[in-house]
């Protein structure tokens, strides 16, 4: 028999619970998972390896409507990861049926000639019969392949989706070495890490224009050390002073738990050095964009 492999794009409204399925299934934290929308903002691959088959994974941003440059080239990237894969799975939750036609590419999903899933996430959030509704307007509109209601946080049908994944696999390259969880480097899963931190901690305080930059990842073998050194960019001083908050306290915590997942990752001790800069409107400059990477 021969080996199956597939790119597959996981695409849905922020917040719907992507990167959440995606660690499930990976049993990794390679996407940051935040209970505030759209923390996602690039494309982050993550590799599931079988036996005789490799899933490879990729989280978009939301699509949606939006205005901004930052906003426009998540859209983008989106949309590029759309005509890349082979499966697409489309995430809506429970009870927010109507987030389907918001998603601006509902229109082409039938010229699409991919296997495309609807996956109806969140079910552990209310009674089932909630479903019902949801499928039948789906399945009216829109020719899924297959409607796959699941909970990515406690994996009620996960196995059945990677099931449905598996089958529509066809046969393809090994793509990735099966040590290889996910591409990204190791400065991208330590900014992922600790400005997931940042959400955490800050919550409704915060607008989304912080970015974080790992400037140095060294590591110092004969101290079993990784030594981070990270810049926080925000756009005004008043944001700055809520990064920092009362005698440094707030920075203190974001650094402590960002700190303790680091050395989870990494599986050695991570001394870290955040710092806090003043970028004006880099949310809006796509030069200074491209410079912090997005
Ligand atoms: P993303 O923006 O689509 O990547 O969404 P996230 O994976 O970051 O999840 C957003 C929020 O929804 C987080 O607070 C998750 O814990 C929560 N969430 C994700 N999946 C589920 C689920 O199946 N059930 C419940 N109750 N919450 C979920
Ligand atoms: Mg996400």
């Amino acid at each position: 028999m021969s080996f199956l492999s597939g790119f597959i794009a996981i695409i849905g409204p922020p917040n719907v619970g992507k990167s959440t399925l995606l660690n499930r299934v990976l049993a990794l934290k390679v996407a940051i998972v935040s209970p505030k929308p759209q923390t996602t903002r690039n494309r982050i691959i993550g590799i599931y390896h079988g036996d005789g088959f490799q899933m490879v994974f990729m989280d978009t941003p939301g699509i949606h409507k939006t205005r901004t440059a930052l906003h426009k080239s998540m859209v983008e990237s989106a949309l590029a990861a759309f005509h890349e894969v082979d499966i697409l799975v489309v995430m809506i939750e429970m009870g927010r049926a109507d987030d389907l036609e918001n998603l601006l590419f509902t229109g082409s999903l039938k010229e699409i000639r991919k296997p495309c899933f609807l996956v109806i996430n969140k079910i552990d959030k209310g009674p089932k019969d909630q479903l019902l509704p949801i499928i039948a307007a789906a399945d009216r509109k829109y020719s899924f392949d297959a409607i796959l209601p699941i909970s990515a946080l406690t994996g009620d049908g996960v196995g059945g989706l990677l099931e449905e994944l598996k089958s529509r696999l066809k046969p393809g390259p090994q793509f990735f070495p099966t040590e290889m969880t996910t591409d990204q480097s190791e400065s991208f899963l330590a900014a992922e890490i600790i400005r997931e931190k940042i959400y955490f901690h800050l919550r409704n305080e915060l607008p989304y224009s912080s970015a974080v930059i790992v400037e140095t990842l060294e590591e110092i073998p004969e101290k079993n050390l990784l030594s981070i050194a990270a810049w926080i960019y925000v756009e005004t001083n008043s944001q700055k002073g809520i990064i920092i908050g009362k005698g440094g306290r707030m920075i203190k915590s974001i650094g402590k738990s960002a700190r303790k997942d680091l050395e989870k990752r990494f599986g050695v001790h991570v001394y870290l050095d955040l710092e806090v800069k003043v970028e004006k409107n880099w949310s809006k400059d796509p030069r200074a964009l491209r410079r912090l990477g997005y």
